[in-house]
């Protein structure tokens, strides 16, 4: 048998593959560019632009783009109005910023296991969780896929919760045709560069919701508004503005929105790039008993951002991690997303213990995330794959 490059075998590609990467072309830097050298590098015509191309991509009335995804949710959290004593159901694999939000507002997350196949939160885990303290919802929508929103929309109905969905995985996903961002009370986004479009950082959120919006608009700049109406001392003096309640500064600069507007222009290119990688991995690895392949809803037409590979570790002589390890001295350099949430020593100490979400503990034990974006060549695809099968011959019992 072909020995693996971890024990001194040749690795299967020379230079490392990591498991995702941005693409910013010619245009993209123009575009940057030519902001820089004009007047408003910041809360100028690109931020505004950028918000009007958010609501024709998501079909949403509004879109409040911020600094980054962590603050898209922070401030989401603050205008569904969570606060002391409030629970707040969140999806239990996820990153933490989901989580680290509800905390922010000082109200208290309550994780959901998981579905044991689509790795996406689990509408009848939530259920069983709410208490006349639960206030909302935080959903990701894994991977990309959407979360099931026939059963959360109905949930957050009938007990009267707020939904925030977590999109910095999905944006150009649609959930029965509708795109992600038009359907739950308030949508975030991530524009870091690992995710499908990037503004080297940023973030959005949308909402159909006018009230909503406006408090959104308020807090991104400290809680100052310059609306004569939400005033408590109003003037129309031209140089008044009040604050009215405590906000952050969650602005973006226009040279973020200036390269995030240009590749939003190109996300049908990377959506239809990503699946036809996904495409090609699913051909593969649902052939190999040694593998399990993430369950599709047909509810979701699906922007995939991550690819997970999911290991069936009774039919292999390892464990994940010397799988992975494995992986990376091959040069295909994977991710693991993610630790359960309260797994991480932070909410160990809030006090959450092991054992929570059997399901999502268990997911997390035998998955990593392989490169999937927008650039990755056919040879490099190619490579991924025959680095899987000699790890998987190597280990197989
Ligand atoms: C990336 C990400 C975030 C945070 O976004 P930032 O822009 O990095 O702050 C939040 N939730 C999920 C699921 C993410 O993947």
């Amino acid at each position: 048998m072909e020995q693996l490059a971890i024990f001194g075998g040749a690795p299967v590609r020379e230079s490392p593959i990591f498991y995702g990467k941005q693409c910013i072309e010619q245009d993209d830097i123009d575009a940057v560019v030519e902001t820089l050298k004009g007047p408003l590098i910041t809360c100028g015509p690109r931020v505004e632009a950028l918000e009007e191309k958010l609501c024709q991509v998501t079909g949403a009335k509004y879109a409040v783009v911020v600094a980054n995804g962590t603050a898209a949710l922070h401030l989401a959290a603050l205008a569904a109005g969570f606060g002391e004593g409030d629970e707040v159901i969140v999806s239990s694999i996820t990153f933490a910023a989901s989580s680290n939000c509800v905390l922010y507002c000082g109200a208290k997350p309550v994780f959901a296991d998981i579905r044991p196949d689509t790795y996406n939160i689990d509408p009848e885990a939530v259920e069983k969780l709410i208490t006349p303290r639960t206030r909302g919802i935080v959903a990701v929508d894994f991977t990309g896929q959407s979360v099931e929103h026939d059963a959360l929309g109905e949930i957050c109905r009938k007990h009267g919760l707020v939904l925030i969905e977590d999109a910095a995985h999905a944006i150009g996903t649609k959930y029965k045709g509708r795109p992600i961002g038009s359907i739950a009370d308030m949508t975030c986004f991530s524009f870091h560069p690992v995710k499908t479009v990037t503004g080297g950082e940023g973030g959005a959120i949308t909402t159909n919701d006018e009230k909503l919006y406006r408090r959104l608009m308020r807090v991104r700049t400290h809680g100052i508004t310059r609306a004569m109406e939400e005033m408590v001392h109003p003037t129309d003096a031209a140089w008044y503005n009040e604050q009215v309640e405590l906000g952050y500064n969650y602005r973006m600069t226009d040279f973020q929105a200036a390269l995030l507007l240009s590749q939003l222009q190109k996300l049908p290119k990377f959506a239809a790039r990503r699946r036809e990688i996904v495409e090609k991995y699913n051909e593969t690895f649902s052939r190999m008993p040694e593998l399990t392949v993430q369950r599709e809803i047909p509810e979701s037409d699906t922007v995939r951002h991550l690819y997970i590979l999911r290991l069936n570790l009774e039919r292999l002589n390892c464990d994940r991690r010397q799988f992975f390890d494995a992986m990376y001295a091959e040069n295909t350099c994977p991710q693991v997303h993610y630790l359960p949430v309260y797994w991480h020593s932070y909410y160990e100490k809030l006090g959450y213990g092991k054992g929570l979400c059997p399901n999502a503990e268990k997911y997390y034990n035998e998955v990593m995330s392989i490169p999937l974006y927008y650039s990755l060549t056919d040879d490099e695809v190619d490579d991924v794959i025959r680095a899987v099968r000699k790890v998987i011959a190597y280990y197989r019992k």
